[in-house]
């Protein structure tokens, strides 16, 4: 196992865990202070390592192995995705990265995977190559009996929750036992609620997997993924699969994503904040259908996030009339800016229609609260909606 040793000089000491998860977040994968030395290490720039004699117990050989800036970073998403708990945790060149290293590592040819119908929309392909391997793949909605009828004969269950870009939850605690008792592994995409909204490992899924490119990093500047799991024997098979494949991050987008870390309390706070108000104030126009977010106490999803979730995210999805009245608004937006992604400390939105890969009206929006003043989103976005009413 690479990585994971403390006498080498950029090694990160374990700090003492403190409760408040603010504390936590500032400090999470630190070294202890040390006079004259900087309170966060800089990128550890190198594709290899001095490595003389036998390399067997060295801690960072070649830089597909292993990287001080890693692990960092891996403690760091450790210290907050289980709180006093040793978890492993693999950083990985993309979410994507992370996803398939969890599914094609662990599935194998003859198994049965459940993937939700519902969720990332790469999640159909990767499916299609999941049974081009030879698995069995059921997809099922996140939200719904089927789910606990499809872990049946399951080796590994994957679920989304709250779900890209839909945004319904299933219950994790209910789900995970089922699973479990049917003898299947869960893995659970933690994107959108990020550490700081969902614990997945605590409500006993056996991998915790998430983008680190959206909400956790939150500046739009990063593509990262990270795999946590508890103990040496989940993590292996993925661990193997990362160096194979190689899909590594960079040492300076990992030490990019930690640096990221320090703000992501107040970050997702005041994303949550405005997510809630322009849920709010989406509900109350004529033009709007359906809006989602499961922070909304009259979500259908709200009172099982509300059980689950210690924060409801930044993602808001909501229906207009058609096509049109969607494109002409999120035109009209000044402070809204057309992105695809979320999480990001810039408030996006995007129409999901146009990619063709989730199953949703033409109207349907999915928003990305930032971190501006809530009062100049509603006004803009009302600005922008009584430019679509004209036409
Ligand atoms: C964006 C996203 C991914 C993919 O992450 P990348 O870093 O873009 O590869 C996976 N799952 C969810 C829920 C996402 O939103």
């Amino acid at each position: 196992m690479s990585g994971t040793t403390e006498d080498t000089p950029y090694a990160a000491t374990r700090a003492p865990q403190p409760a408040g998860e603010g504390t936590r977040a500032v400090h999470a994968g630190l070294p202890e202070s040390e006079p004259y030395a900087p309170p966060m290490p800089g990128p550890v720039l190198t594709s290899h390592f001095h490595l003389p004699g036998d390399p067997a117990d060295a801690p960072y050989t070649y830089g597909r192995d292993g990287n001080p800036t890693w692990t960092a970073l891996e403690r760091a998403i450790g210290e907050l995705e289980a709180p006093g708990e040793d978890v492993e945790v693999l950083a990985f060149s993309s979410g994507m990265a992370a996803i398939s290293a969890v599914l094609l590592s662990r599935v194998h040819p003859g198994d049965t995977v459940v993937l939700p119908d519902d969720g990332y929309n790469l999640l159909g392909p990767l499916g299609e190559q999941l049974t081009a391997q030879g698995a069995h793949v059921r997809r099922v909605p996140t939200h719904g009996p089927e789910l606990l009828a499809a872990v049946e004969g399951a080796a590994l269950v994957w679920l989304e929750t709250p779900s890209n870009p839909g945004l319904d939850v299933c219950d994790l605690r209910e789900v995970v036992e089922a699973a479990h008792r049917a003898g299947a592994l869960v893995a659970v995409d933690n994107t959108l609620a990020t550490p700081l909204g969902q614990r997945p490992l605590e409500l006993g899924a056996d991998y915790s997997v998430a983008s680190g490119t959206k909400a956790l990093n939150g500046h739009g500047d990063v593509l990262l993924g990270y795999v946590a799991c508890r103990g040496g024997e989940l993590a292996a098979p993925v661990r193997r699969w990362r160096k194979l494949v190689g899909a590594v991050p960079g040492p300076m987008e990992a030490w990019l994503a930690h640096r990221s870390l320090a703000t992501l309390h107040l970050r997702v706070a005041r994303q949550q904040e405005n997510a809630l108000a322009l849920a709010r104030e989406l509900h109350d126009w004529p033009e709007v259908s359906v809006v989602r977010y499961p922070g909304l106490p009259e979500d259908p999803s709200h009172e099982v996030a509300a059980r689950q979730m210690r924060r409801y995210g930044c993602v808001v999805s909501f229906t207009l009339p058609d096509l049109g009245f969607a494109e002409r608004l999120l035109g009209a937006a000044r402070i809204v800016e057309s992105a695809t992604s979320f999480g990001g400390v810039r408030t996006t939105a995007e129409r999901r229609g146009r990619w063709g890969g989730d199953d949703v009206p033409d109207g349907f929006v999915r928003l990305s609260a930032g971190v501006e003043d809530a009062a100049d989103l509603i006004a803009d976005l009302r600005q922008a909606r009584d430019s679509a009413r004209e036409g």
